[in-house]
């Protein structure tokens, strides 16, 4: 089963694929043809085309739609 959502930035999703740091929640970074999420275990950046990113995602944690836009590249 494909989840299908309003995606936004800010979003944390849990995977259903492990990462190979061991997590599965990544944060939404950005959105266009291509969607961008950031690993929460070791923030490493990925982009996803759309259809993968809904295959992949399994659930939303946390909706970003109340956090304001941008800050793609958050400082470490
Ligand atoms: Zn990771």
């Amino acid at each position: 089963m494909t989840l299908q959502y309003d995606v936004t930035v800010g979003d944390l999703v849990e995977l259903r694929k492990l990462h190979p740091c061991g997590s599965k929640i990544w944060r939404v970074t950005r959105i266009g043809a291509d969607i961008g999420i950031k690993c929460q275990g070791c923030g490493r950046h990925v982009m996803l085309p759309r259809r993968g990113y809904f295959k992949g995602v399994k659930k939303v944690l946390e909706p970003g739609a109340s956090q304001p836009a941008a800050a793609d590249d958050e400082p470490r």
